[in-house]
């Protein structure tokens, strides 16, 4: 196959936030200082040359952006500032605008208006919504419900199936790479561990192991929040474990955000020096969801959500931001992007 070089590549990239990477000379310290790569799996120093000689495609098919977890060793390293490891994280970026078949990944990635259209649409649908239903509370509750349960299944079926179909043909299919079906079922363990624990993370980072700590309990109350609102129905339920559970994991949610907010604003680590408006959008987002799920809770307890139905439109409001724009286009996918970039570059070393 003849390398195709796309000679406007950098200012692509650029628009993803890679900053600098010109100014790489090939030494190759990033690559001898990363604890994640290897003598088969090497990187960064490889990713910032491609980047730089517009190697579209074999950056395309590479899962080598996913295997970093942007602890920023490299970029410390770098005689040359040319911040590998931000070069790594827009090239995550990119690749998820690739893989994404709506191109919608893309345009919200690339254009903070784009995105703020998107986020007041959403707002103004939920006004149009709650206003058709004379802002009956109870049917708002059932709606917003309804709406978490439908939301996942049909993001789920519409754009994260053939988007990971994307990226196997990419990295799989278009790399002539040879896997035994067999080997797709016992590598799983592979997909799910990763996904779940995300335990490269503290390989990555050993001096900081409560980065790992933190983001391993941010993805668990995440995810029961999720299923304590969609299958415990937390907003409705009398059930005094369920109702307690749901305080704990959506106040931890906020704490642990907030957290996330404030590391951004001071800019002390590498991973927070060149926060792109995705980056904000998924922690702000996400610290919403904690902290407006936590008070609707709080006042229907208090009894006072019926006198206070803007609380609970805010919330329906940023849960469907959240739901219909952040988790199926924003930095959410990263976190299924990376689980599966794990498991197919486990699936090419047992490849024949
Ligand atoms: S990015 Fe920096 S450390 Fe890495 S090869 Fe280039 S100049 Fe060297
Ligand atoms: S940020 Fe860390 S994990 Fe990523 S390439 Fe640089 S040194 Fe390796």
């Amino acid at each position: 196959m003849a390398t195709k070089i796309n000679p406007s590549f950098t200012d692509e990239l650029k628009k993803y936030g890679a900053v600098n990477m010109n100014a790489c000379y090939n030494c190759g310290t990033c690559t001898a200082v990363c604890s994640l790569s290897t003598t088969d799996e090497s990187f960064p120093r490889e990713m910032v040359r491609f980047s730089a000689l517009g190697l579209e495609e074999d950056l395309k098919t590479s899962l080598k952006p996913w295997e970093c977890y942007y602890c920023g060793e490299c970029t410390a390293s770098c005689p040359q500032q040319a911040n590998p490891g931000e070069l790594m994280m827009s090239l995550r970026r990119w690749l998820t605008a690739k893989y994404d078949w709506t191109g919608l990944s893309g345009l919200l990635y690339k254009s903070l208006p784009f995105m703020i259209l998107a986020m007041i649409l959403v707002f103004a649908a939920v006004l149009y919504f709650a206003s058709s239903i004379s802002y009956d509370l109870e049917q708002m509750l059932h709606a917003g419900h309804n709406f978490e349960m439908i939301a996942i299944g049909t993001i789920f079926l519409i754009i994260f199936i053939p988007n990971l179909l994307r990226m196997w043909y990419f990295t799989i299919v278009k790399t002539k790479t040879k896997v035994g079906i067999k080997y797709y079922f016992t590598t799983l363990s592979e997909l799910f561990v990763n996904m779940f624990t995300q335990k490269r993370l503290r390989d990555c980072d050993e001096a900081d192991n409560f980065r790992w700590v933190e983001h391993l309990v941010l993805v668990l109350s995440y995810l029961s929040l999720l299923f304590t609102t969609v299958f415990l129905n937390w907003f409705t339920t009398e059930n005094i474990f369920v109702v307690v559970f749901g305080y704990l994991i959506s106040f931890i949610i906020f704490v642990v955000t907030a957290h996330f907010v404030s590391d951004r604003l001071k800019k002390n680590k590498s991973l927070n020096k060149f926060s792109q408006p995705s980056d904000w959008f998924f922690v702000i987002w996400l610290f919403l969801m904690g902290v407006t799920a936590f008070m609707v809770r709080l006042f229907i307890d208090l009894d006072m959500l019926v006198s206070n139905k803007w609380l609970y439109i805010t919330h329906l409001t940023v849960l469907a931001q959240w739901a219909l724009i952040i988790v199926p286009f924003g930095k959410w996918t990263h976190f299924l992007y990376r689980s599966f970039g794990i498991y197919f570059s486990k699936l090419k070393t047992l490849s024949s």
